[in-house]
């Protein structure tokens, strides 16, 4: 009997290409306008679909092609925030800084963030359809405040939209949903006390799968400065997966390969299934398909084969486009590799 195949995926966001928005950049400038705009984001959601089935990926994404910044391209949609009052504020616990916008009233959803980019894909591809938005925790860590006065009260308001928008998104036939936590790396006490809780009212009532990606970041400068001061083993997950454990949400994501998180941590995870980070994408370095393997075969020494999702370490959104599609076809090779070695 033929040993059953990984299920591969991604973190979520793949390079634009350059006549859609500039390249190599987190915050790209689009290159179109109006009606071209949205043509040119459609045709570019299209070809990374059709990329990530020819590389051999299970469970695709949009690759964010519709959105500028993975946070701002949901905040676009929301009615009470003043994106005319840009404030520069010290991010991720003051790891960088970046110019947010303002929340100045009641938020709402201004109708559907990503109807579209869903039903498009759905139309197009049989494969299981994963689709990203921002976590409540993340969000109000990127941006300030001059309503809510209360992070916690805050981080519930915009997790009532996201939880309008995810059920939207399962109406329109997505698999899964994943909501991107990275302040759940920062913060990890008020990650416990009232992120995950804010992250499961997001979740309320969803009959697809749910995840959340927590990661060390994209490869820019802050991060890599910020991770060298981590020490020999990054522990932040520790704190977190045993609460994420007990939560209602179905998987977890994380960077695992060249990254100095213990393999050991993932067995804090028991119940839930495991995205693996198998692709660095904070270096441009093409993996061996003998390497994606390797750590593959690194984190089954805590994860049930049956419970494990190879997968990249963050998203891929300002890498070099060629790169990022040898490393999804590396990605499914090593996940293929794996599987023959276990069959052995
Ligand atoms: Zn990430």
């Amino acid at each position: 009997m033929a040993t059953q195949r990984f299920q591969t995926t991604i973190a979520g966001s793949l390079p634009k290409p350059g006549w859609l928005a500039d390249t190599r950049t987190l915050w790209p400038a689009w290159r179109q306008a109006g009606p071209a705009l949205e043509e040119a984001k459609a045709d570019a959601t299209l070809l990374w679909l059709k990329a990530q089935e020819d590389a051999g990926i299970d469970i695709v994404t949009d690759g964010e092609q519709s959105r500028q910044h993975f946070v701002h391209g949901f905040l676009e949609y929301v009615e009470g925030i003043d994106f005319d009052r840009k404030v520069k504020m010290g991010i991720r616990n003051n790891r960088y800084d970046a110019m947010v916008p303002t929340v100045t009233g009641a938020l709402r959803l201004r109708g559907r963030a990503h109807q579209a980019e869903a039903r498009l894909m759905r139309t197009h591809t049989d494969r299981k359809i994963k689709f990203t938005l921002p976590g409540p925790m993340t969000i109000v860590d990127t941006l300030a405040d001059d309503y809510y006065g209360d992070r916690v009260r805050m981080a519930h308001a915009f997790a009532r939209l996201l939880n309008e928008e995810a059920r939207g998104l399962e109406a329109d036939g997505v698999d899964m949903i994943q909501f991107d936590e990275p302040a759940f790396n920062v913060y990890m006490d008020e990650a416990v006390e009232w992120g995950i809780g804010a992250l499961e009212l997001a979740a309320e009532g969803l009959r697809c799968r749910t995840a959340v990606h927590i990661c060390y970041g994209y490869g820019i400068e802050a991060n890599i400065r910020w991770k060298e001061g981590l020490g020999e083993e990054w522990l932040q997950y520790e704190k977190v997966f045993p609460a994420l454990a007990a939560s209602r949400i179905d998987a977890v994501s994380l960077e695992c390969i060249n990254s100095r998180v213990p393999a050991r941590l993932m067995a804090l995870l028991a119940g839930k299934d495991v995205m693996v980070g198998a692709i660095d994408v904070a270096s441009e370095a093409v993996e061996t398909p003998d390497e994606v393997a390797a750590t593959i075969a690194e984190a089954l020494r805590y994860v049930p084969r049956e419970r494990l999702f190879p997968c990249t370490n963050c998203g891929m959104a300002p890498m070099d486009r060629s790169v990022a599609l040898a490393k999804l076809q590396a990605l499914a090779l090593g996940a293929r590799l794996a599987c023959d070695k276990i069959g052995q």
